[in-house]
């Protein structure tokens, strides 16, 4: 048997009636770039989150760029984020000439620790960027908190988050801006790049909605220097095909989740809940301190998993110039050696998850009988 990480095609297959007619209608409409499917698309998500506004863009790395450039961050700036994460969340921030300072995580939910940011603010610090990862919230209240205390702007990296909560609020909803990723792998994703801003505020979605279009608001005119990144009519038509389905499937997800715990117990370490959290379990991930033989005993018997991220970002190369040394921030170090991602996609069977559980005991020392 065969069991992906992430199991696109499966999910394809599921929907394929509804997404070849969704698509067959924008190829017809000759309307392919930012059209009525994207406007329906961004009321639908900036509905979701409860916001008022949602601007498509060209993928979740433009999100965040795009809202840190419309929230005025640049050059002398510094914005506080975490070193567990993709790439793009200091990547994009290096983009607006802004300088990322990181903050470690806590061990918990691996989400930065807000007791670690005080002493990081300083009078050039202009905001913070939380990213909720794995699919659960930051310590939003704490953040914000420290936020209004120092007057500094929170931009949400909720690329792997859409559909999460905290008492009742949503993930992107609380900052200034949340930024979304449509990359196919995400809990929402399209068949192709793709992501989304989120704000309350008119004036950063304007200011998104104008770099998007090379600082256009009306053809040919120009007030300031953006770049291109739109979004296309036939991604957002296959993601509202799927939108219909995000919270069914982040149900599965967590019913997933909850059966690997109770299998998993004593055996390695995941990840907590935050009081209140509702998490959508984008990625669910094991830790310990075999994690190699895990994986390779994963990947022998054909099981996909994935090391998210073997590379904290204050120790890569790209950041050398930062001057961050190995051991700055012990916790996402560890987390980068200790975990694993595991399959959990809606429609894994119990016989699937049963016998991945099993593997992931054997690597880990463990009787492959001890059921519970
Ligand atoms: C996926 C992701 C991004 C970037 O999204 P792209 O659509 O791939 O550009 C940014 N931050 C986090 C945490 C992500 O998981």
């Amino acid at each position: 048997m065969n069991t992906v990480l992430f199991d696109l095609r499966g999910q394809y297959n599921l929907l394929r009636e509804e997404i070849d007619a969704a698509v067959r209608e924008v190829l017809a409409s000759g309307e392919y770039i930012l059209g009525p499917r994207v406007r329906l698309l961004e009321e639908n998500l900036a509905a979701c989150c409860g916001v008022p506004y949602g601007v498509g863009v060209a993928s979740g790395s433009d999100a965040l760029l795009l809202a840190l450039l419309a929230c005025g961050i640049g050059k002398g700036d510094e914005v506080i984020t975490t070193p567990f994460t993709f790439f793009a969340t200091a990547g994009t921030i290096s983009r607006t000439g802004a300088t990322p300072v990181f903050a470690d995580i806590e061990p918990v939910t691996c989400n930065i620790d807000p007791e670690k940011i005080s002493a990081l603010i300083s009078p050039r610090t202009r905001a913070i960027v939380p990213v909720h990862i794995f699919g659960q919230m930051a310590d939003m209240d704490a953040v914000l908190d420290l936020a209004r205390a120092h007057r500094l702007l929170v931009i949400e990296d909720a690329c792997q988050a859409l559909g999460a909560g905290n008492k009742g609020r949503k993930a992107g909803s609380l900052g200034h801006a949340g930024c979304f990723s449509f990359f196919p792998t995400k809990n929402l994703g399209g068949c192709g790049d793709g992501g989304m801003v989120v704000t309350r505020d008119p004036q950063v979605a304007d200011r998104v909605m104008s770099l998007r279009t090379h600082g256009s608001r009306q053809k040919f005119i120009h007030h300031s220097v953006g770049c291109n990144s739109r979004l296309d009519e036939i991604q957002a038509a296959v993601l509202l095909v799927k939108l219909k389905y995000l919270d069914s499937w982040i149900e599965q997800r967590v019913a997933l989740a909850g059966e690997y715990n109770r299998l998993l117990d004593g055996v390695v370490v995941t990840p907590g809940l935050l009081p209140g959290n509702r998490h959508t379990y984008h990625l669910y991930v094991v830790g310990s301190p075999q994690r190699d033989r895990i994986k390779e005993h994963l990947e022998r018997n054909r099981v996909g998993c994935g090391v998210y991220y073997p590379v904290p970002l204050h120790l890569q190369q790209a950041f050398h110039h930062l001057g961050y040394r190995e051991g700055d921030f012990p916790v996402a170090e560890r987390s980068a050696r200790e975990l694993l991602a595991i399959p959990a996609h809606p429609g894994l069977s119990t016989a699937e998850t049963g016998r991945i559980a099993s593997l992931v005991r054997e690597a880990a020392g463990l009787p492959v009988s001890l059921e519970k």
